[in-house]
């Protein structure tokens, strides 16, 4: 199915001789058994329905099969957030003894749970550049399990090659788990590159109006048996409300995508002809390292997210947010409006100076998040930052 595709119609449900066209919001976080015959059925999974809103409910359940589709995926489930998408997966997939490698560019709480997190339930981890399937190859070690690496890495925006890393894990015995926030499932579909399950933040892009907070993890089935019962158990699963709201997004989603990223190439073209900057980080760009990849990986998109390093550090960087008024510094990504970041001072302010220069990461550098607004506004905006530098 295509992202087109994805309307926000509801599982019909009579309303008398009618039924409604938008999709109900059910907050009840509990529902009426007739006797317990039902109750034992619904229970042990022999029928359909719902009990207890922890176990699953119709909000979560619809949002679900959308993104399911999105992704042409087997299994699809929604979590309270990114965050707790990516426990689900840990805790469905791994065990104390076990090794995974994650990749050394990632979000940073995932960096967080992924090291400090695990490793108190004994579980070891190397971290390598994700881009060299080399290098994540001579990583493995016989306790390997799991592989984790984002489809487009913050905020250099460098690109993996899925397959490549599927085949790794697989040779290993492994899974891939592949985090594809930055890019969704219009620009990416990671399971079709070979990953066994992909988790995104549902909080950015594919909600997109920055009032929820929500994850999705999805995969096949040879490696789903247990999430249901860990959604549960740990007390993952999203709330009613938020899932309605995203599943509401998401009927916009291959629009929104579709316009951001073309927004995002003219905001990069402006970009590199801008004698203010010096570096432009963009996988639509010829001279991005991974421009290749991207081309053949992904949609023919590549993605709404644009990062630069301006000439004179977090001086000049200060000067541009501060004058750049039509673009909100916000730390986070896949708003309608076009947003920036200061990765030195937010995401990465974490890491050391040494560590930040490894990355490309300077005092100067900017991420922007592009929006939907008229490409005008957006390099409008650009410039009135620009000539404050
Ligand atoms: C935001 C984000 C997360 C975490 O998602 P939350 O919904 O904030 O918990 C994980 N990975 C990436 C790449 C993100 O941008």
């Amino acid at each position: 199915m295509k992202p087109d595709d994805i309307c926000p119609r509801p599982q019909a449900q009579s309303v008398g001789s009618t039924e409604p066209l938008a999709e109900p919001i059910y907050l009840s976080s509990v529902y009426r058994c007739h006797d317990p015959a039902e109750a034992d059925a619904i229970l042990s999974g022999q029928q359909a329905g719902y009990l207890y809103q922890r176990d699953g409910h119709p909000n979560a359940r619809a949002l679900a099969e959308k993104c399911r589709l999105l992704h042409a995926a087997q299994e699809a489930a929604i979590c309270a957030s990114g965050m707790s998408a990516l426990a689900a997966i840990v805790l469905s997939q791994l065990r104390t003894g076990d090794h995974i490698i994650v990749a050394e560019q990632l979000y940073g709480r995932s960096q967080r749970l992924l090291t400090e997190e695990v490793s108190r339930l004994g579980i070891s981890v190397t971290r390598v550049d994700t881009c060299q399937a080399h290098a994540v190859a001579a990583a493995v070690t016989a306790p390997t399990r799991l592989i984790i690496a984002e489809t487009i890495a913050n905020p250099t925006l460098r690109v993996i090659d899925i397959a490549a890393l599927a085949d790794v894990a697989h040779r290993a015995g492994a899974l891939l788990a592949i985090d594809n926030t930055f890019a969704s499932p219009v620009v990416c579909r990671p399971l079709a590159w070979g990953a066994d399950l992909v988790f995104e933040s549902l909080t950015k892009i594919m909600n997109g109006h920055s009032d929820v907070l929500l994850g999705l993890v999805c995969g096949n089935s040879h490696c789903w048996g247990r999430v249901g019962e860990v959604l549960a158990s740990w007390g993952l699963v999203g709330a009613a409300f938020d899932c309605w709201l995203a599943s509401r997004g998401i009927g916009t989603l291959a629009l929104r995508v579709g316009r951001a990223n073309d927004n995002a190439l003219a905001v990069a073209a402006r970009l590199v002809d801008a004698p203010q900057v010096e570096q432009v980080f963009y996988p639509g760009l010829k001279s991005h390292p991974d421009h290749e990849l991207a081309r053949r990986q992904f949609e023919g998109r590549f993605g709404a997210m644009v990062t630069f390093n301006l000439r004179g550090g977090r001086d000049a960087a200060t000067r541009f947010i501060r004058a750049a008024r039509q673009i909100p510094f916000s730390p986070s990504l896949g708003e309608l409006c076009t947003t920036l970041s200061h990765p030195q001072s937010t995401s990465h302010r974490g890491l050391s100076e040494a560590e930040r220069q490894a990355l490309g990461i300077s005092g100067g550098t900017i991420r922007l998040s592009v929006g939907i607004e008229s490409p005008q506004f957006i390099l409008a905006g650009l410039d009135e930052g620009l000539a404050a530098v």
